[in-house]
């Protein structure tokens, strides 16, 4: 019998994934945890049915989320990642030289230890990186107790629903503001324009309301809604559009996706995304 792992990515529209085999399945305290063998994307993990990271396509979001932010700041050294227990995340941001301090803020513990056993090259910064410490903790609290403390912060968040819905608040960039150094930059991921175009405007309004360069940019993620993906940066002092990545880039080792062009194309927004975002 064949069986298919659907994800509901609207109410009208649905992504289905043939599967051979369930690796794990448990109810969290917070969440659905699955992750199956798919003959088309390699291992996947969803959390409350929605696709979160997956072998074959990981590296675009996770490159996109971590380098972007990372080449237009002149010189991250203290590095804060909101969710992203799959570990992704941390382990590009640990690709930079100059990065010294990585805090990985992760509310469910179950994520980071099933991640570990089933993503080893996704997760693989999440044990025995120096630079990277792994705290199971609501982001939502850790970003309010800390002060000055980041250069960049990364919300690597799930869906604006169940533990990720706070992470999507005016209030919640606010306090992130505030946890940045006096030249911080933050990025969040926002979702797809076609079908969350309100949390994308949501988003970028709450972001700009705190920080004086807002900007919006898109990836291409297969297995995600749609396939075109956004992130919102928020920054207090460099504009991406200035950044020099090719400067730092060389450092980083073999990328996938990420490059100086795709860094400053993905801010040329189509006409119809640019529009979501031009009255905000
Ligand atoms: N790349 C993914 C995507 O866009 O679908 C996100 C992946 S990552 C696994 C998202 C993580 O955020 C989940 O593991 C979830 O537990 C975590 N998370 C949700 N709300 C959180 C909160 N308030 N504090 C810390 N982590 C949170």
């Amino acid at each position: 019998m064949e069986l298919f792992l659907t994800e509901n990515q609207t109410d009208d529209m649905r992504l289905s994934v043939r599967t051979t085999r369930v690796l794990h399945h448990e109810q969290t305290a917070y969440q659905e945890l699955v992750i199956v063998e798919t003959p088309q994307w390699g291992r996947l993990m969803a959390l409350d049915g929605f696709f979160q990271t997956c072998d074959r396509d990981e590296f675009v979001y996770h490159e996109m989320g971590a380098h972007v932010p990372l080449l237009t700041h002149p010189d991250p050294k203290r590095v804060l990642i909101v969710g992203g227990g799959d570990g992704g995340m941390a382990r590009e941001v640990a690709r930079h030289p100059g990065v010294e301090h990585v805090d990985l803020v992760e509310i469910d513990g179950r994520v980071i230890e099933c991640c570990k056993t089933y993503f080893p090259q996704i997760a693989v910064a999440l044990s025995g990186n120096p630079k990277v410490h792994v705290h199971v903790a609501d982001g939502i609290q850790w970003v309010r107790e800390h002060e000055a403390e980041y250069d960049v912060v990364i919300i690597d968040s799930s869906e604006p629903i169940g533990p990720g819905e706070g992470l999507f608040t005016a209030d919640f960039y606010a306090s992130v503001y505030r946890c940045l150094t006096g030249d911080g930059i933050l990025v969040a991921q926002t979702e797809s324009p076609w079908v969350n175009a309100d949390v994308i405007r949501r988003a970028y309004r709450g972001i700009r309301q705190s920080f004086p360069i807002t900007r919006l940019y898109t990836c291409a993620v297969p297995t995600y809604p749609t396939g075109l993906w956004s992130f919102t940066l928020g920054s207090k002092k460099y504009d991406p559009l200035e950044a020099d990545p090719e400067a730092r880039i060389a450092a980083l080792g073999r990328l996938r996706y990420y490059t100086p062009d795709v860094h400053f194309a993905a801010f040329q927004l189509p006409g119809f995304v640019a529009e979501i975002v031009a009255a905000e």
